[in-house]
């Protein structure tokens, strides 16, 4: 059997991306503002380089972005204070808090505080919940980018079996909703599944949100599936120098898969457009 075909995520958020410049660009000749806010809250390496890839990508679409940088001793109610600020704001059209938060304070309850309107992460509980009524408003970002690389394939959903490893509320659960929707009969495992592999094997679609390297081997996978790997794991090489991984053992799976996203530049980068998306979607 030949090796699976790739599902070039960074080729994906390009094509998204055009689209995204030529909506932005009407929104502007209409006088209206594309404007993203974030929070930053300390002094995280990982969020600031997550923000500071975000103005990129921000600034290649024409989205105006702001970074409001807040001290790691800052309580919920300093974090609140500057949500309800941003939430108020006429200019402000779209709002995201970096994760993480310091000790102490309740992701959840800021979460909760961003205008539903203006959440572009999708992450206020009132966008989670509103993916099982089947209303898309903003869903969250990472299982758009699934959702849009698995339909990329062309593989029909309906009455598809589909498996989705790591069940998070972020991540694993709205894709397993959102697949449901699509028709596709669903399977969520977690850490305590027993016999994973006899699950996973039945897959049409199979998802890996769990965050554990090497996690999904060939003997995992039906042959021709779809593998999504979400998984963004740093691992020590042969060479002692440290890369990025996913949950999917690359190699072995491409021989046995139909179709299987890599990682670095699978679903990182269609993450990064459907939150780009989700931005120029709550200006419009
Ligand atoms: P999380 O909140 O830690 O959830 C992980 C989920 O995986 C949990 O449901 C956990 O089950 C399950 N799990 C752990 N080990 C497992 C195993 N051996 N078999 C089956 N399920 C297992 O993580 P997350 O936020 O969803 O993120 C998951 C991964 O995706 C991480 O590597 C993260 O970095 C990556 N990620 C990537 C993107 C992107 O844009 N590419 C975005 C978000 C996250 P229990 O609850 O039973 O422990």
């Amino acid at each position: 059997m030949a090796d699976a075909t790739i599902i070039d995520g960074r080729a994906l958020a390009g094509k998204v991306k055009d689209d995204l410049t030529r909506r932005v660009t009407a929104l502007q000749r209409q006088g209206k503002n594309v404007r993203l806010d974030a929070v930053l809250v300390g002094g995280d390496q990982g969020a600031r380089m997550y923000a500071n890839n975000q103005a990129k990508a921000c600034g290649a679409v024409g989205i105006e972005y702001v970074l409001h940088e807040l001290p790691d001793t800052s309580s919920e109610s300093d974090i609140i204070a500057t949500v309800d600020m941003l939430n108020e704001s006429k200019v402000v059209t779209a709002i995201m808090v970096h994760m993480p938060l310091p000790d102490g304070v309740d992701a959840y309850e800021i979460q909760a505080r961003i205008s539903s309107d203006k959440d572009v992460e999708g992450v206020n509980p009132a966008n989670i919940g509103n993916i099982v009524f089947g209303k898309r408003s903003l869903v969250p970002c990472t299982a758009l980018a699934v959702m849009e690389m698995i339909e990329s394939t062309g593989i029909e959903l309906q009455g598809a079996r589909a498996v989705c490893v790591g069940a998070s509320t972020i991540v694993g659960k709205p894709v397993a909703v959102l697949l449901m929707q699509a028709e596709a009969t669903v399977t969520s495992t977690n850490a305590h599944t027993k016999n994973q592999e006899l699950l996973t094997r039945e897959a049409d679609i199979l998802v890996t949100a769990a965050g554990v390297p090497n996690l999904i081997t060939a003997e995992f996978v039906k042959h021709g599936a779809v593998v999504i790997d979400v998984g963004i794991n740093r691992v020590k090489g042969k060479d002692g120098k440290k890369r990025t991984v996913g949950d999917v053992d690359f190699e072995g799976v491409q021989g046995i898969a139909g179709f299987v996203s890599p990682v670095p530049g699978g679903v990182g980068p269609m993450t990064v457009a459907m939150m780009l998306r989700n931005t120029v979607q709550a200006a419009e």
